[in-house]
């Protein structure tokens, strides 16, 4: 079957820079990750902010490339398109410093289609409750006549999941703007050079009442502002992606963690699917404001730390620490790498965060291929509501008992600061025994005995 998946991943960065206006919705996310969108805008309404987003295509692929990788499992066709764009975000209220932030980025979508799936969308369809004909695609979110609410398979292919990377190509002058950037902050180091040379060549500070040479050390600084700069630019991408990615090891031994287990256990789940429905559902846990009411988090504790917190961009990358299989049940934990913007009253503060997150699912319910639609209806009341977004009705409180086939999360703990000491220990280690070792190598050559500070 081919499907339009082009198309959607286009939609889709379209749709989600109107996500956040009155009312949209974002068709092209598939339900999880449209709810994220809609609690987000709740949240961000709730604080009173204004959230811009601008994505502004840049390079020579004009609709972007898709499937730039792609992966088969027993039922998902799940793939990467790829745009690269200016990414400008402002968020404002009165009285707060206004955050912006423009980056050069990649968009990476993945999306998600069934295999051998039949296309339904535009099939028309009675409402069992007004009678009433409207598409299946019309009724993803519920009867427009009457407002029940369906329990149906998700419309493929939809955008699951989508994060920004870091991408400088094309980019040269915004690359000399952030080397000078640096160099600018690292000037005393810079000044602190250039006198320590003078020092050294006139033995002493005094020949700077010459005029050549207080000249010469001038221009000399101003040169040296853009290379000191690029230096500490390249120092802080290392320290950067020491401290905060995970090592390419983890990542690579993740896929392999993962895929050898499930395989066994589950053969639908591809690691792209997991990583992408545990960012849907951390996203959804973030911005509810009742989430004792979420049908899949069985975890203690309600998340008061995640109030504040309006907006979260993953990172793209998963570490797959456990795939365990206990009775009809597979339990997996991982870490999931973000970037979190927080509303700290007078001004936004985003920073890297991991949180784990412990996560299981049945294994005894066979998949379901097949289109499916009901509508939900309580059965004390009789009320119709979305029973995915709440477990109880909103209407009489009832629960409704609906079958668990779906991924549930047990625990999420921020681990952010654990990983964080552990690479800079293992930073400090590794520059202690390089230190060492290049000293041992000075001293066995003689060289340390011809400086008299040694
Ligand atoms: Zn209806
Ligand atoms: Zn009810």
């Amino acid at each position: 079957m081919t499907d339009n998946r082009e198309k959607v991943a286009a939609d889709f960065r379209n749709e989600i820079s109107h996500a956040f206006e009155p009312g949209a919705k974002v068709m092209s996310a598939d339900r999880e990750l449209r709810y994220c969108l809609e609690l987000q805008r709740d949240r961000l309404e709730k604080r009173n902010l204004r959230y811009k987003e601008e994505m502004i295509h840049r390079g020579p692929f004009p609709n972007g490339l898709s499937r730039v990788r792609s992966w088969k499992d027993g039922h998902y066709d799940t793939s990467w398109t790829v745009d690269f764009i200016t990414h400008n975000r402002t968020i404002q209220r009165d009285g707060m410093k206004t955050y912006r932030k423009s980056v050069p980025q990649s968009i990476y979508e993945t999306v998600v289609g069934v295999r051998d799936g039949e296309d339904v969308s535009g099939d028309r369809y009675s409402c069992p409750n007004c009678g009433s004909v409207s598409t299946i695609a019309e009724l993803q979110e519920g009867c427009a006549h009457c407002g029940t609410h369906f329990e149906m398979s998700e419309l493929y292919p939809k955008v699951k999941n989508y994060y920004f990377v870091f991408d400088m190509s094309g980019k040269a002058e915004k690359m000399f703007k952030t080397v000078v950037e640096y160099g600018l902050y690292l000037l005393p180091v810079n000044i602190l050079m250039c006198l320590s040379v003078i020092a050294k060549t006139y033995g002493g500070l005094g020949a700077l009442a010459s005029p050549r040479v207080l000249f010469t050390a001038l221009v000399t600084t101003v040169i040296m502002i853009p290379i000191i700069g690029f230096f500490g630019w390249f120092l802080d991408c290392f320290r950067r992606a020491f401290t905060v990615m995970p090592s390419l090891f983890e990542v690579i031994g993740s896929r392999t963690r993962f895929e050898s287990h499930m395989s066994v256990i589950s053969p639908e789940f591809t690691l792209e699917y997991f990583a992408a429905k545990m960012m849907s559902l951390f996203k959804i846990f973030v911005f509810s404001d009742k989430r004792a009411e979420l049908p899949f988090y069985r975890g203690s504790g309600n998340g008061e730390e995640f109030d504040n917190i309006v907006d979260v961009a993953s990172k793209g990358y998963i570490a797959c620490k456990s795939v365990r299989a206990t009775g009809n049940m597979v339990n997996v934990t991982a870490d999931l790498y973000f970037e979190n913007s927080r509303d700290l009253g007078n001004k936004i503060k985003t920073r890297d965060e991991v949180y784990r997150i412990k996560a299981g699912r049945r294994t005894d319910i066979p998949y379901e291929n097949n289109f499916s639609i009901t509508n939900i209806q309580c059965s004390s009341c009789g009320g119709s509501f979305d029973a995915f977004k709440s477990r109880t009705c909103p209407y009489c409180g009832t629960e409704y008992d609906q079958e668990k086939n779906d991924w549930v999360i047990y625990e999420m703990k921020n681990v952010g600061t654990l990983i964080r000491l552990r690479r800079i220990v293992t930073g400090l280690i590794i520059v202690a025994v390089l230190v060492s070792s290049c000293l041992v190598t000075l001293s066995e050559a003689g060289v340390l005995d011809r400086f008299s500070f040694f």
